[in-house]
């Protein structure tokens, strides 16, 4: 049987394993085509000696897909680069050259931005923006530059005296891949974390269809101009993603007048337009690398201003939380206080309006009254103290033999008067003597608590106390058959404060949380059972020894 199930749980294990490699096999040649055809498409803009482009997508999805899927894909990034160069002429080791490059690129640049500690692919926090731009643009696009320009000049492709002029345009075209590609694919292959995230409805939809025909007017406007000052216009649509979109607004409208930069230069059209197309290409993708970097690092600081005020907005909102239910709690203290004293207050006024001194009776009922007024008050001062106690944690635990039936006799004993202004009738059911190491206070005042509950909530109907127990755990079950608890509600009784709304004599939420506490204090547990309207029935289990708690 056991080696049976060991089989089944290795061919799932060699099951998911395969399934895996499967998944990474797809995703390298999804890498490879798309690596491929961009590269083509940038290849066929004029490329120097027809290899140096100055429009380098791939650079950005190599990065993307590396950053997003991890290193395993950088098979997917040297084929690409061999794939692309050798269909364009290269040879072989040329090809090899410049892939080593191209996959060094993308490996540095991944490395270079995981090393940013809690580096975030949505691009909100300016520190990512900065890595990204200095790192990359400064670091692992220059190794790919170097590399395939050396590997053309060694190839005898381009000339050493054209090494500087080629390396110039390798790298601002990988550049340009790494800051208007890569942070497209970045930024939206994560869910939008953005401090202020947009319900997507009509407005929303209405104010994406402005930008975009105002992104395609000035496009009609800019590239039928030839004026180099009309490309700052572009400024307008990308001040309004960023302020209103946020860092995918910024990623996409970037990338949007980009490719209509690109492909109405080419077209020789608008204010970019030269001599010959790659000074033309060289004007504008100068202009995009810097207009690139300003909406990023715009985009972040906005994110980052944004959280900052989410979060101060919402430590108020705590803050204001707490003096809350700290007023809640000091109405309800005072409430609870309050009945007790004027209780108190009630009896010894009567027994000062009769001087009735000799009256034995009425002086003993006076008496009980004032007794009783004083027990209750003393209960709600030792649970407020024993709040602290347990905060800091310090509840003391005195041990010693007792029985745990005798205790829950003593307590029923002393609440006799409470029992009968209840109407509540309460038996209790012992086996022979439930012994255990236990702090006697501790646990007389579980059953204070679980009676004085069943009491208040009983609803005059008949209380049931049972005490049990097997070797090394006693249990005290406390039943009542009145106003019950909803299901919902049930584990929240346990915490501090916490009352249910419908309770009209609650307290003040506290007495179950101790119970709870000193319970698991001596590695013991309490849990209810009950039905709105049917009763309740709380079970507290608590091992005999300190010894066999867990
Ligand atoms: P309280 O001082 O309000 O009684 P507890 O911590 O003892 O505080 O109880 C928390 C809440 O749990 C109570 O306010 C009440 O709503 C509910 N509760 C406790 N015991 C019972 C019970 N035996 N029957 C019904 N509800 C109960």
């Amino acid at each position: 049987m056991q080696s049976l199930r060991e089989g089944g749980s290795i061919r799932a294990r060699q099951l998911r394993a395969n399934a895996s490699s499967i998944r990474t096999g797809i995703q390298i040649v999804i890498v490879t085509v798309i690596y491929v055809v961009t590269a083509k498409l940038g290849l066929m803009m004029d490329a120097v000696a027809g290899f140096a482009t100055l429009v380098w997508p791939p650079t950005g999805i190599a990065l993307a897909a590396l950053i997003i899927f991890g290193y395993r894909l950088w098979p997917g990034v040297a084929l690409g680069a061999f794939l692309a160069n050798t269909l364009t002429g290269a040879s072989v080791l040329v090809a090899l050259g410049i892939a080593s490059g191209n996959v060094l690129e993308a490996v540095a640049g991944t490395c270079a931005l995981r090393s940013i500690p809690g580096f975030q692919r949505c691009l909100e926090r300016l520190r990512d923006v900065l890595a990204l731009l200095v790192l990359v643009v400064t670091f692992s696009t220059t190794v790919s530059a170097t590399m395939g320009v050396a590997s053309l000049t060694l190839g005898g492709i381009v000339p050493p005296s054209q090494y500087g002029e080629t390396w110039l345009v390798w790298w601002l075209g990988d550049v340009i891949g790494a800051l208007i590609v890569a942070p497209l694919l970045l930024v939206w292959s994560v869910s939008i974390k953005c401090a202020k995230p947009r319900t997507f409805d009509l407005k929303l939809i209405g104010e994406t269809c402005a930008l975009t025909l105002s992104v395609v007017g000035l496009s009609l406007f800019v590239f039928g101009e030839p004026s180099v000052f009309g490309a700052y216009l572009f400024f307008l649509p990308l001040i309004w993603a960023a302020l209103r979109f946020g860092q995918r607004g910024v990623v996409t409208t970037t990338f949007a007048v980009s490719i209509v930069a690109v492909s109405q230069t080419v077209f020789g059209r608008g204010p970019f337009v030269q001599e010959g197309l790659s000074d033309s290409l060289f004007a504008l993708q100068t202009f995009m690398a810097v207009t690139a970097a300003t909406f990023l690092i715009l985009g972040s600081a906005l994110a980052e201003r944004q959280y900052f005020f989410l979060h101060e907005q919402q430590a108020r909102t705590t803050a204001e939380a707490a003096v809350r239910s700290r007023d809640a709690f000091i109405s309800v203290a005072s409430h609870e206080l309050r009945s007790p004293l004027s209780g108190l207050h009630l009896a010894m006024e009567l027994f000062q309006r009769n001087p009735t001194i000799g009256d034995k009776e009425h002086t003993t009922q006076t008496a009980a009254k004032v007794s009783r007024q004083l027990q209750r008050m003393t209960r709600l001062v030792h649970n407020l103290l024993d709040v602290s106690r347990i905060r800091a944690g310090k509840l003391h635990l005195d041990y010693e033999q007792v029985d745990l039936g005798s205790i829950v006799r003593d307590v029923v004993a002393r609440y006799e008067q409470d029992i009968q202004r209840s109407g509540s009738d309460v038996t209790i059911t012992a086996d022979s003597p439930i012994v255990g190491v236990w702090d006697p206070m501790r646990i007389e005042q579980i059953v204070t608590n679980l009676l004085s509950n069943a009491l208040k909530y009983g609803s005059g109907m008949p209380i049931e106390i049972r005490v049990e127990g097997d070797d090394r755990t006693g249990r005290l079950i406390v039943r009542d058959n009145g106003i019950g608890i909803a299901a919902e509600d049930q584990s929240r009784i346990f915490e501090q404060f916490e009352r249910i709304a419908t309770s009209k004599t609650g307290g003040l939420g506290l007495g179950l949380w101790i119970v709870r506490q000193i319970a698991s204090a001596v590695g013991g547990s309490i849990r209810v059972v009950s039905e709105l309207g049917r009763g309740s029935t709380f079970n507290v289990e608590l091992p005999r020894s300190p010894g066999y708690a867990p």
